[in-house]
């Protein structure tokens, strides 16, 4: 009996082929085939057979034209006959039993290679290739170079306005239940600012509910005159500010970098940072977003939402980038994940403004590819088909804050304008501009 791992078939193929070649074992006798006498090496087809028989068996079952004996369907097989008649030395092996629907037909032969083949290539691991590995080489070495995660170039800016502020109101003796979506459990932010210059602003707790801010923000947006629109109302966003432009520098500098960037036109590479600039900050702060206190650890500053919320922006972007923040770290990414989410968030071809649009698309294909097969390669366990998908949620997720990004900043400008850099204002600007 037989043997041999039968490897990729089904079960019923494999149990075939085990009655295509059942050996017999070489201690027993050689024995005879029943068709023409023949040293039989195995069963074929359901019979002892020589290996001549068992190939005139299936071609003759393949070919299945009518056979005719040319004398009186009486021959007798031998070895040296065998091949006189063809009719007769069939008939002979279905007499001894061979049987035909043994026979592998051509499609079962062709699904059952297609079938090893293909198992071939899901047992041969999976491997970046030499371009893969030298394209996350140059993301991580630009990213490393221009991104300082412990921000401790970051210096020289207008100070935050909890800084300003004495220190015994941001202290709060209780700590409130923690939600992530609604409060900020940290001393350092849970306050309620009693800026002289500006109406209250709404603390981690309530950002999402403050109606009073929002109504404030309104009426300051529609009264008109001097007085009001030179007010600090939004009493975070001279530093924010500064700390926007500061990453928008450094993510100038990263796009620069890259060999593939650097080859577009001039127009492209604005039309591509104007785009994703928004996103890649965000990916840049979620590598520094702890998602259990939901802070994000800048080094030796750390900043909550409600910063942002005293900077002028609203929940309508806030509340889907605290989740977006929250989703995309619970993921755990690593550093190549990350910086291969940043270049596919700047080669992306449909930006507004964008020409060469089938180079970029096939840039930002390969970048896919690279990140997919990267994931394949070094991630382990039955989560890891579902993290590339789940990255590209979240890439799709940022498109539509972008623009929500792009709208409250211009309307932060209408009510503040002196705080908001020139540099911000290109990137939120619709209008094509011609140097960065
Ligand atoms: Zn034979
Ligand atoms: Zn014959």
């Amino acid at each position: 009996m037989s043997k041999k791992p039968t490897g990729a078939e089904t079960i019923s193929e494999a149990l075939m082929r085990q009655n295509e070649e059942e050996t017999v074992s070489e201690d027993e006798e050689p024995r005879a085939c029943g068709v023409c006498g023949d040293q039989a090496k195995g069963y074929h087809f359901n019979a002892l057979t020589c290996e001549g028989c068992k190939g005139f068996f299936r071609r003759a079952i393949k070919r299945s034209t009518q056979l005719r004996c040319p004398f009186l369907n009486k021959c007798s097989i031998t070895k040296n006959n065998r091949r006189s008649c063809q009719a007769c030395r069939l008939r002979k092996c279905q007499a001894i039993g061979m049987r035909k629907e043994m026979v592998m037909s051509e499609k079962e032969v062709l699904e059952r290679r297609i079938r090893i083949k293909k198992k071939k290539m899901l047992d041969t691991p999976i491997q970046l290739s030499s371009q893969q590995k030298e394209t996350i080489q140059e993301l991580l070495c630009g990213h490393r170079r221009t991104f300082d995660s412990a921000f401790s170039s970051f210096s020289g800016f207008r100070p935050m306005d909890r800084i300003i502020l004495s220190v015994s109101e941001y202290n709060q003796p209780t700590r409130e239940p923690f939600n992530p979506l609604t409060n900020c459990p940290t001393n350092i932010c849970t306050k309620t600012s009693k800026s002289a210059t500006g109406p209250r602003t709404s603390s981690c707790a309530n950002f999402l509910s403050s109606s009073s801010f929002c109504g404030s923000f309104e009426k300051q947006k529609n009264r008109e005159g001097e007085e009001v629109t030179k007010s600090i109302i939004f009493t975070a966003l001279p530093h924010l500010t500064d700390l926007t432009t500061y990453m928008i520098q450094d993510i100038i500098s990263f796009s620069k970098s890259l060999q593939d960037f650097r080859s577009l036109t001039m127009g492209d590479q604005i039309a591509l940072l104007k785009g994703a600039t928004f996103e890649i900050m965000q990916i840049r702060f979620n590598m520094v977003f702890n998602a259990k206190t939901n802070i994000w650890e800048c080094g030796h500053i750390t900043y909550c939402i409600d910063d942002a919320v005293r900077a002028g922006f609203q929940p309508l972007l806030l509340e889907p980038l605290f989740k977006f923040h929250h989703t995309l770290r619970t993921l755990g990414l690593q550093e190549e994940e990350y910086v291969l989410m940043q270049a596919m968030s700047l080669f992306s071809p449909d930006r507004s403004g964008v020409q060469q649009h089938s180079v970029i698309d096939e840039l930002q294909e390969n970048l896919a590819l690279t990140l997919k097969t990267w994931i394949d390669c070094k991630r382990t366990g039955p989560e890891k088909h579902l993290l590339y998908p789940k990255v590209v949620a979240c890439l799709t997720e940022m498109r539509t804050m972008t623009e929500e990004y792009s709208k409250q900043v211009l309307q932060i400008q209408d009510i503040q304008p002196d705080d908001i850099s020139p540099l911000i204002l290109e990137v939120v600007s619709r209008n094509p501009c011609d140097d960065f």
